[in-house]
């Protein structure tokens, strides 16, 4: 068996110098990198796998996922991030990928007392014992700080040239990047949305009163304004064009069809989507939501005369409705309170 490992790669400076440490002892190293519903665009796993010279691998997360975002056995971070119960998802998956490519271990950039939730002393044990990869899991960073774990007394790595960082501090990170000659030095970020105070609420919400959402409902929450109406049914209105196409292309999906989507037909403003039932009450709120959002002022195509429309489809038809605002949109506020 060759001595190759598996890298968890994100992207950030941790996980890019556990690469360098694997390489530096001759190991052999596939990097994987994995990506959920709320992973934040700015990925930059790609570039750090050229700058490192290895093969990535890309994995998502799949349906099951969101039941540990429902209801984490290890609970949740300072949002709505349930960073010890992903962990172990992470290394299930990486196990298996370890499995599959013949790798003899899976290593990872975590550093003791790093995080608050996940990278606690005791959280490195929780993680790699739920996961199933036991001492299969080398954390080069910290590894002074840890028991010797299999790679180490079988001799695949050589013990003495791991490290003993632990803490918050960057410092020490930075000097090995530049004794590692890194190109780039990535600044701290989770790339996570969960961590996110405002979408947290949003997450929250939903968890609270839609228990059986899936996935279009979650990647919903990162589009737009959110209003609740009731328990039942909120209101998406959409910020900018690009969010107003993405409501509408959501309206398509076939797993959406309860929704209803309001445009304005003869005035600029933006999409709304209501999910939820479709009652009189609450289409009226959405209404004048959209309405409240709109700017008739500025408006070039609405003639003088014309009174300002909205077009609603719903699953079963499409129709035009009369703009107006209520008392009730007006003092509505979003559910990340925003
Ligand atoms: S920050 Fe997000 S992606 Fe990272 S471990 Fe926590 S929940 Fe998972």
């Amino acid at each position: 068996m060759s001595n190759r490992c598996v890298v968890l790669l994100s992207g950030g400076l941790d996980s890019m110098l556990a690469i360098r440490i694997m390489q530096r002892q001759g190991v052999e190293v596939e990097a994987l990198n994995f990506k959920t519903a709320f992973t934040c665009c700015q990925d930059d796993s790609g570039r750090a796998a050229r700058d490192l010279g290895v093969r990535l691998t890309v994995v998502s997360q799949e349906d099951d996922y969101l039941d540990l975002v429902r209801k984490p056995r290890f609970g949740y971070g300072k949002g709505a991030n349930p960073c010890v119960d992903c962990r172990i998802y992470m290394f299930e998956k990486a196990k298996q990928f370890m499995e599959q490519v013949g790798a003899r271990f899976v290593v990872s950039g975590e550093v003791v007392g790093q995080r608050p939730m996940s990278q606690k002393r005791r959280d490195f044990d929780i993680i790699a014992h739920h996961s199933g990869l036991d001492d299969l899991l080398l954390r080069p960073l910290s590894a002074k700080m840890l028991p010797p774990t299999l790679p180490e007394r079988e001799g695949w790595v050589d013990r003495e040239q791991l490290y003993d960082i632990c803490g918050r501090s960057r410092k020490k990170l930075i000097a090995m990047a530049k004794e590692f000659d890194l190109p780039n030095i990535p600044s701290p970020s989770t790339g996570c949305a969960l961590t996110e105070p405002k979408f947290s609420r949003k997450v929250f919400d939903l968890i609270e009163l839609a228990p059986t959402a899936t996935f279009w409902e979650y990647d919903l929450l990162s589009v737009g304004r959110h209003y609740r109406f009731d328990k039942h049914t909120k209101v998406v209105v959409g910020r900018k064009e690009s969010e107003n196409i993405q409501l509408q292309y959501t309206h398509r999906l076939p797993e959406a069809n309860s929704t209803a989507l309001l445009m304005p037909d003869n005035f600029a403003g933006p999409t709304a989507l209501l999910l939820g039932e479709p009652t009189p009450q609450a289409l009226d709120y959405a209404i004048a939501l959209l309405t409240r959002h709109s700017n008739f002022e500025e408006t070039a195509d609405l003639e003088e005369s014309a009174a300002p429309q909205i077009r609603l489809s719903t699953h079963d038809e499409t129709r035009t409705v009369a703009a107006c605002v209520s008392e009730a949109a007006l003092a509505a506020k979003t559910i990340a309170a925003d």
